[in-house]
């Protein structure tokens, strides 16, 4: 498999990009400026703190089954070791001396290449700490460098994953944040972030299928609970009244007790209710896009995919003082897409990996479970692979390609290098495919493109 392998440096989450270069400088241990502004303790770029003394990156390879106790303890040890008499290299002198300790351990025997590779995709995970301080996150819509910021606080699809929550964006701009799609498992995300519910200013939906929906009673209701001033907005194509009416309903009973356990000066009933607003041709009527709205200098349109049978299928892009993202849905390899991406700084894009998908068919096919097996034959044709998702990518030219609404989502960090197999031939460079808590910045008057991991 080490052919199928991203290439040292490429993909998964070891590559971070600033500036729309990767650097290996940018392992998870730059903090942007803003934040490190934000706290006495939060250290400077330059003084990012190392995260090799930290046996957590190491045990969790264990809890995947990639490395054993034993090596665990190993590789551990030998980075705590490399790290005497070594506390003044600087990064790239550090990150040769990572390379050197790992392939000592792969010359002894203690770890094989594929092991080395797998510890080296998931250092920046565990390093992204970086100092990054919860309580300057909690206020990431309001600081400063103003920027427009991506947030991915779901990254699964209807499959199970036990990490990962069904599909959810979250774009801050302006003072707000807007989530497109609220999948089962989203909301405890973004409150486990400390996100500031009160600035939530809009939901969009990009299609009703239920992993894109399932948490929006939540998102009204605990929103409202945190001091949104009004109404929620609930954008998405015709057929959002109804589902907004059906969680109304379904969440009337509990909200009647909370007004009246609460006061309804604390919950006023009138502003816990939501205002489902559908978008279509009308919106804007010539070219590809559609108005959905136009706020402290944020402009957000909505572009129809192709999900057929699910018609329409919407994709949403965000224009925020010269920066913009592109958020897929759910779509086959979209012209529509490519045109409304052009020149976009991140495309957020969903990704199915159709020959992952076919081993998982003929596997429920050979142990007797036939409708899984027809399901899985049924989906390819309306998603988009990974290879297809790069090439989208480069031909709409976007800075950044984020992978995401993963089928079947990775268990492990071995089967997400077979997930991402080809893409690194297609686009080098400048992809990333997403687990929940990636964060995307794009200060305003600046090309930057910062990429950190919450957790
Ligand atoms: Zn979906
Ligand atoms: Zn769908």
């Amino acid at each position: 498999m080490s052919d199928e392998a991203p290439k040292k440096g490429h993909g998964l989450r070891r590559k971070l990009v600033v500036g729309g270069v990767a650097t290996t400088a940018a392992l998870g241990l730059a903090v942007p400026v803003a934040f490190a502004q934000e706290s006495d303790d939060a250290p400077t770029t330059e003084e990012a703190p190392e995260p090799d003394g930290d046996r957590a990156p190491f045990q969790r390879l264990v809890d995947e089954g990639v490395l054993s106790e034993e090596q665990a303890t190993a590789v551990h040890d030998a980075f705590e070791a490399a790290k005497e008499g070594n506390e003044d290299l600087s990064r790239e002198e550090r990150q040769e001396l990572k390379q050197s300790v790992l392939d000592g351990l792969v010359s002894d025997g203690t770890i094989d290449e594929e092991e080395a590779q797998a510890i080296e995709d998931a250092r920046p995970r565990r390093g992204h700490h970086g100092g990054r301080n919860l309580d300057t996150v909690a206020e990431v819509v309001g600081i400063e460098p103003d920027a427009l910021r991506v947030l991915l606080c779901g990254t699964s699809s209807p499959l199970p994953h036990p990490t990962r929550a069904k599909p959810c964006v979250a774009i801050f701009a302006g003072g707000r944040f807007y989530a497109v799609d609220v999948g089962l498992g989203s909301w405890n995300r973004l409150a486990g972030w400390r996100v500031d519910a009160g600035r939530l200013g809009g939901v969009l939906l990009t299609h009703f299928h239920s992993d894109h929906i399932g948490e929006l009673g939540e998102f009204d209701l605990q929103s409202w609970v945190a001091g949104r001033p009004g109404p929620l907005p609930v954008y998405g194509p015709p057929g959002v009244e109804r589902v907004v009416a059906g969680f109304e309903e379904a969440y009337a009973l509990d909200a009647g007790y909370r007004t009246i356990h609460h006061g309804s000066e604390l919950l006023p009933p009138d502003v816990g209710r939501m205002q489902a607003q559908v978008i279509d041709r009308s919106s804007d009527p010539g070219g590809d896009r559609m108005l959905v709205l136009e706020e402290n200098g944020l402009r957000i349109t909505a572009f129809e995919v192709d999900h057929a049978p699910v018609a329409p299928a919407y994709g949403y892009r965000f224009d925020y003082r010269g920066r913009s993202v592109v958020v897929s849905g759910d779509t086959v390899k979209s012209p529509t897409l490519v045109e409304v991406s052009r020149g976009a700084d991140v495309l957020v894009h969903e990704a199915q990996a159709n020959h992952i998908v076919a081993l998982i068919g003929e596997a429920a096919a050979q142990v007797g479970r036939p409708r899984v097996a027809k399901i899985m034959s049924d989906i390819p044709d309306y998603h988009t692979t990974p290879v297809e998702a790069a090439e989208v990518a480069n031909e709409a030219g976007v800075g950044l390609l984020v992978l995401y609404h993963l089928t079947p989502p990775p268990p492990l960090a071995l089967i997400e290098r077979v997930f991402v197999r080809g893409v690194s031939e297609v686009r080098e460079d400048d992809w990333i495919l997403a687990d929940d808590g990636l964060l995307v910045e794009l200060p305003v008057d600046s090309d930057e493109v910062v990429v950190s991991q919450l957790d």
